[in-house]
């Protein structure tokens, strides 16, 4: 199963991925985890996105595309994939295509986890991460047990450099203008479904796996 969580920055794709990894044992394939390690690596790479990332701004094409296809040429990625704020432009959209038609694969849905821009703001300014699981936890909507650490590795949780109020706004923007004009390409291909998802969690999970099944 080749999949897509669509949705605006903070709409819940990452929270989401890892309900699908359990259920249909494929990987995550995030982006931004992918440019936040190449940043804790201190790359080249890493270091370039970082002026980008920091300022709430997409990573130029070239560099995401780049990323992409040697991600989805690893093993684990045979048996299918969870995409996850990827791609965001309509550039790194056609590549993704032309990427899984040479590979023989095509999309079987996007699922878009709608969710107002009102909403987004809270979302990601509560937002607390573990860098070492990935785990996306809210101070207030999805709470860990313990103060600081996170539920599922016992790692500490933190706050993401680019999850402030200022910085918001600039990812909202560019949700807007780079990223929703791809609504109607993946409407037009057929592989389009939208949800709410400002329900709470675990319903937003039923919806999508009522909606994949
Ligand atoms: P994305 O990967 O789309 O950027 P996340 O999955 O990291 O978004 O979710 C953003 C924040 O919102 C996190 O703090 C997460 O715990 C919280 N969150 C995710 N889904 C919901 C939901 N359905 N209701 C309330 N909060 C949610
Ligand atoms: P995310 O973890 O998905 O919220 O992404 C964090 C940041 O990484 C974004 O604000 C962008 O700067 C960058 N990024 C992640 N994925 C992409 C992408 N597909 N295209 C461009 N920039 C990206």
């Amino acid at each position: 199963m080749n999949l897509m969580l669509f949705g605006a920055p903070g709409a819940g794709k990452g929270t989401q991925a890892k309900f699908l990894i359990e259920k249909y044992n494929i990987p995550q394939i995030s982006t931004g985890d992918i440019l936040r390690a190449a940043i804790a690596d201190k790359t080249d790479m890493g270091m370039e996105a970082k002026k980008f990332m920091d300022e709430g701004k997409l990573v130029p094409d070239s560099t995401i595309i780049g990323i992409i296809k040697d991600r989805l040429a690893e093993s684990d990625c045979k048996d299918g994939f969870i995409l996850d704020g990827f791609p965001r432009t309509l550039p790194q959209a056609e590549s993704l295509n032309e990427l899984m038609s040479d590979m023989g694969i095509s999309l079987d849905r996007v699922i878009s986890l709608n969710v107002p821009d009102e909403l987004i703001v809270g979302r990601i300014t509560g937002r607390r991460v573990c860098p070492k699981c990935g785990a996306s936890l809210h101070v207030e909507f999805n709470p860990s047990k313990e103060e600081k650490v996170c539920d599922y590795c016992g790692g500490e949780l933190i706050i993401r450099k680019d999850d402030n109020a200022e910085t918001v706004k600039s990812r909202l923007e560019a949700y807007h203008a780079q990223t929703a004009p791809l609504i109607d390409f993946y409407t037009n291909m057929n592989v389009f479904t939208e949800l709410d998802g400002t329900k709470d969690v675990s319903e937003v999970t039923k919806d999508m796996i009522e909606s994949l099944s």
